[in-house]
């Protein structure tokens, strides 16, 4: 087995034993593996040893990554999540490639991504982020804007909207991750109380995905701990 599998099973025993902590069901928390700037093998590696569901940042790379696994590896049937700042200009590429987006913080967005989601591919389905820490510096909506931009992708044929995601403010100590997450479970309970089909809750990375599991996590996003730190530099 390779180190990325062994990483993937050592991360998956660890949800494994989050949920069990807190008494939830066993398998409530799907993995995300996020894979930007990791290149094609390592991908490989970890689609080869059952993983299904990747994360990416950047546009291009992401598409480039989409693309080469419809071609050249079709059988594996990947899903993947596009979890990166979205800028206006870029919302085609990835309305045309991508099977989620969890990154939607303007009703703009939206928009353009229905409007270019091409007919023959099912909805996208969709999160909205949420800046918990209410911080000008982090991106996501503010929660007091949450419902507005709700009404209007709900409104919207080809996009479904499916919960809301966060990265909260990096902190180390275990209550304070677990207040900041348990505010994002508390507003996706007011949103499904509202719209149907809210089902997830993307919180949780390599630093701080016990507490969100512990607040009701539904899909944990792991990179550095699947496939190593990230060299930027390169
Ligand atoms: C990079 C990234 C992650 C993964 O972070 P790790 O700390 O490497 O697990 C998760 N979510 C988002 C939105 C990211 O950009």
């Amino acid at each position: 087995m390779s180190s990325i599998q062994q990483n993937i099973e050592q991360i998956t025993s660890q949800i494994r034993n989050a949920e069990q902590k807190c008494g939830r069901p066993p398998e409530s928390v799907q993995l995300l593996a996020v894979s930007k700037t990791k290149p094609i093998e390592a991908i490989l590696e970890a689609a080869q040893g059952g993983q299904v569901s990747f994360g990416e940042n950047y546009v291009q790379e992401g598409v480039d990554k989409v693309k080469h696994f419809s071609e050249q590896h079709s059988n594996l049937n990947l899903e993947w999540h596009f979890i990166g700042p979205i800028q206006s200009n870029k919302t085609r590429p990835i309305a045309e490639n991508f099977d989620w987006v969890h990154s939607i913080e303007r009703g703009k967005i939206a928009q353009r991504l229905n409007n270019q989601r091409p007919e023959h591919l099912p909805a996208l389905q969709v999160l909205i982020q949420v800046n918990t820490s209410g911080e000008d510096s982090k991106s996501g909506t503010s929660e007091a804007e949450v419902f507005e931009l709700a009404e209007l992708i709900s409104s919207l044929p080809n996009l479904t909207l499916r919960g809301l995601m966060s990265i909260p403010a990096n902190v180390s100590d275990y209550q304070s991750q677990l207040n900041a997450f348990s505010q994002l479970a508390s507003l996706n309970n007011k949103l499904s109380d509202k719209y149907s089909g809210i089902d997830t809750l993307s919180m949780g990375m390599s630093g701080d995905m016990d507490a969100a599991v512990e607040a009701g996590s539904t899909m944990v996003r792991i990179g550095t701990a699947i496939f190593g730190a990230r060299n930027y530099a390169k």
